[in-house]
């Protein structure tokens, strides 16, 4: 099959390699889309030490079941499907307490991080455990099913902050996963939204999602402008949508006292804590890790027209163009939101 291979750090090749053979518990899945994310662009040079080459990316997919294994139940050849970006076991103990996220030896699709390698979607063709698969409906279309993984991180993320409509909420970072999770939040009630970003047209992508309030940090002082709009208390619940240290301070920053401080980005392994002003402001620092099982519910909100996801597509191109468009997101050459790439 054809693949789009990470051969080195920012060396994407497209080339023959040969295709993936199935375990009895797998499906084969030919691949009809597959998003680039932000953590493949991040990979892609090396600093996260999470796509180490060779290894074929993509996490964000959709296509169509070809073969099934001996042991697959419930899903047959044709199948339009989609699928997690995490591969768990189903034995493990975190698995059975329902939190599969955080389970052992997971691995996610498209990475290698040393421990192991499991090749991803920038390919014809991938394998795919019947477990972690979900039915697409038949009104929604590949490239909107690949959006859903960046959807269920987002909804993941507002599920535990435990908002109650009437809470207003600020998000640092206006990229794909702050877009949909300023989205969510406006679902859910929330009765100010305020977003933060350096990005002009991220800004702008935030206000259409249903930001109250704009705001770019580098222009003036933004806590200022947050308390003036929050009632010089602070937003009831920030969430962190980059993963560097300045982002998590503004987000500590522009939280209300016993607030809470959602963590989704981890661009950086380590980062300056502010912990006196966490301690002293008794805040709730709550991590979200990934996507637990919010696949369906977001397919569901897709399909029925809750969210909207079309707007958040800039390009769908062939896979053959895959380096091209890479380099473009990773060099930051144009303004793009979601890219699919399709074999
Ligand atoms: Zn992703």
């Amino acid at each position: 099959m054809k693949a789009l291979v990470l051969e080195e750090y920012k060396k994407l090749v497209y080339k023959d390699v040969p295709d993936p053979v199935i375990a009895s518990n797998e499906v084969l899945v030919r691949v009809k889309a597959c998003g680039i994310c932000g953590s493949d662009v991040h990979g892609f040079d090396g600093s996260t030490g999470r796509r180490i080459p060779p290894v074929i990316m993509g996490h964000e997919a959709s296509g169509i079941i070809v073969r099934t294994g001996a042991d697959v139940r419930n899903w047959k050849e044709g199948d339009r499907v989609t699928f997690d970006s995490t591969v768990y076991q189903l034995d493990d103990w975190f698995t059975l307490q329902g939190k599969y996220n955080l389970s052992e030896n997971r691995e996610v699709l498209g990475v290698s991080p040393g421990t192991y390698r499991r090749n991803g979607a920038f390919a014809e063709y991938v394998a795919i455990p019947q477990h972690i698969l979900y039915r697409i409906p038949d009104s929604v279309s590949y490239e909107k099913a690949a959006m859903v993984e960046a959807i269920a991180v987002a909804l993941h993320a507002v599920n535990l902050s435990g908002i109650k409509p009437g809470q207003s909420c600020l998000v640092a970072g206006a990229g794909m996963i702050g877009v949909f999770i300023i989205r969510i939040l406006h679902l859910s009630g929330a009765s100010k939204i305020i977003a933060l970003d350096i990005s002009k047209s991220h800004l702008s992508n935030a206000e259409k999602s249903g930001a109250d309030l704009a705001l770019n940090p580098g222009e003036g002082n933004v806590i200022e402008k947050i308390m003036e709009f929050t009632g010089n208390r602070g937003a009831d619940i920030s969430f962190e949508a980059v993963g560097i240290g300045e982002t998590v301070n503004l987000a500590v920053d522009s939280v209300i006292k016993g607030g809470t401080v959602v963590l989704v980005g981890n661009v950086s392994p380590k980062i300056d804590f502010p912990l006196q002003k966490v301690v002293t402001r008794e805040l709730r620092i709550q991590g979200s890790c990934a996507i637990r099982g919010e696949y369906e519910a977001v397919l569901e909100m897709i399909e029925r027209g809750k969210i909207k996801v079309d707007d958040q597509i800039s390009k769908v191109a062939p896979l053959s163009e895959g380096a091209l468009w890479f380099d473009k997101l990773y060099y930051k050459k144009e303004d793009l939101n979601k890219v699919i790439l399709v074999p």
